[in-house]
């Protein structure tokens, strides 16, 4: 097999002998330090790297280019996002699945694990609890499952959470985590609404996968790694990445996501949307030291600074997963969307669904409500946004991308993003959050460079307060 970026199949656009040759290159070219400058030099004009040149940022281990890779990402990320960070949910639907993935607890082997799946019922129930937290943008999650979640259980499940309009709340954008499916179920998804289809590779190792994955339809390394060129195919344009740390050399994974998305350009003329990091967790049957592979929390902040100064224009997403102490030190470094108040449950929402503690996928590490994840986002200076507006516009895919890679993303964003705080301040927010919030969106009001839009948003930030809601976040 050659590698072929722009070709569909898994195996030449993840081409293992040009993963292993980048490795090489990498490792020989660690402490190469003129090199190192030319590919920082080349990663200032925030164009983004190959896979290769990142590689060797990775491997260097000279603590002086260290730095400057850190402030490069830092101020990549201050470039293309400001201090912006969205907020988002997971919710999870079911729990019943035939994979045998074994990092997973959810996995058909596990006879102790409560299996649940939430009824339409229960799903409002969900979705109140969500929006009565502030919530408006939703990741669904589900196993794969064709008697118990078939694509129109999922279908019939996104158009319930689109239809719960709770006081003022709405859920204005659900992106979606399922399994590989095909070309006809992706155009399904798209027709419902969808924001994101997200689906972690786990490791793009395929000796490793086929392991990782010994039964079930996830067993198929092609199917699975295709599967973003079916949702391509199926209409969808926003896709995000992600692999599981933990599974493999982490080396090996960074190349060959990065790999992942030059294919998605090459093919598509659209990079993902998004890439989330995930490291593996503890979870009932799943001990995380039976994986060698796992990745210290320096060499993960090294991951998130490289991916960030390779790939500009794509959001990068970290979980609740990670401790409050870890969010914080890669919220810096390039994290443009986090999750808060999140339960890996099925039914972990609502007050009175049944059985939801017993069903959880992991254990979550940062454990405080949306409302102390904003209040604390805004002490270290962030904009915690709910904004969903780029979505209900239209503006997706390559339109999207092209507006973030031309840097004006930010001159829409960063208004909205007030607006959308401004909402969440006055529905939701206890009144010690509401004071850091009113207090850090005068002061926010001040970087609106257009006097026009500074008064354009002074106005409807007044209208919000006076109790509008029926502006297109
Ligand atoms: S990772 Fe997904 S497919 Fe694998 S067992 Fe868990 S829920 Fe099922």
């Amino acid at each position: 097999m050659l590698y072929n970026p722009a070709s569909h199949k898994a195996e030449e656009f993840i081409n293992h002998e040009e993963v292993l040759a980048s490795l090489d290159y990498a490792e020989k070219n660690k402490h190469n330090v003129e090199l190192i400058d030319q590919i920082i030099a080349k990663a200032k004009l925030l164009k983004g790297l190959s896979h290769r040149e990142a590689a060797v940022l990775l491997d260097c281990d000279i603590p002086e280019k260290n730095q400057e890779i850190f402030a490069l990402a830092e101020q990549i990320k201050k470039d293309f996002y400001g201090n912006r960070i969205v907020l988002f949910a997971p919710l999870y639907l079911s729990n019943y699945c035939v994979n045998g993935c074994v990092y997973c607890p959810y996995h058909l082997k596990n006879k102790h694990i409560v299996r649940k799946k939430l009824t339409q019922d229960e799903i409002r129930k969900e979705v109140i609890a969500l929006q009565d937290m502030g919530h408006k943008r939703l990741a669904i999650e589900s196993g794969e499952h064709p008697v118990e979640n078939p694509i129109e259980y999922i279908l019939e499940s996104i158009k319930t959470i689109y239809s719960v309009k709770h006081k003022n709340g709405s859920i204005r954008r659900v992106n979606v985590n399922i399994a590989a499916t095909t070309v006809e179920n992706y155009r399904k998804l798209k027709d419902a609404g969808i924001g994101t289809y997200i689906l972690f590779q786990e490791t793009y190792h395929k000796e490793s996968y086929e392991q990782l994955h010994p039964t079930g339809p996830k067993h198929d390394y092609c199917y699975h790694t295709e599967a973003m060129d079916r949702a391509m195919e199926g209409g969808i344009d926003d896709v995000g990445l992600g692999v599981l740390f933990g599974l493999e050399r982490y080396r090996y994974e960074f190349s060959a996501l990065l790999m992942h998305a030059e294919h998605l350009e090459a093919a598509f003329g659209v990079g993902p949307h998004t890439i989330s990091v995930p490291r593996i967790r503890a979870a009932d049957d799943i001990d995380p030291a039976s994986f060698k592979n796992g990745i210290d929390d320096d060499q993960f902040a090294k991951i998130v600074a490289c991916i960030r100064i390779a790939v500009p224009y794509t959001g990068m997403i970290v979980s609740t997963r990670e401790s409050q102490k870890t969010r914080e030190r890669v919220l810096h470094l390039g994290i443009s969307q986090i999750s808060g108040g999140s339960k890996t449950s099925v039914g972990g929402y609502a007050d009175d669904v049944p059985d939801a503690e017993e069903s959880a996928q992991f254990d979550v590490n940062d454990r405080r409500t949306l409302d102390d994840v904003t209040r604390w986002l805004m002490q270290m200076g962030y904009i915690p946004s709910f904004c969903t507006a780029c979505y209900r516009a239209g503006r997706t895919g390559d339109r999207f991308m092209s507006l973030c890679k031309a840097g004006k993303i930010q001159d829409c964003c960063h208004p909205n993003a007030l607006m959308t705080l401004k909402e969440y301040l006055m529905d939701y927010a206890t009144p010690e959050t509401r004071a850091i919030g009113e207090a850090l969106i005068e002061k926010e009001l001040a970087n609106v460079k257009s006097d026009k839009v500074r008064e354009i948003t002074r106005q409807h930030l007044a209208e919000i307060a006076n109790g509008q809601r029926d502006f297109r976040f």
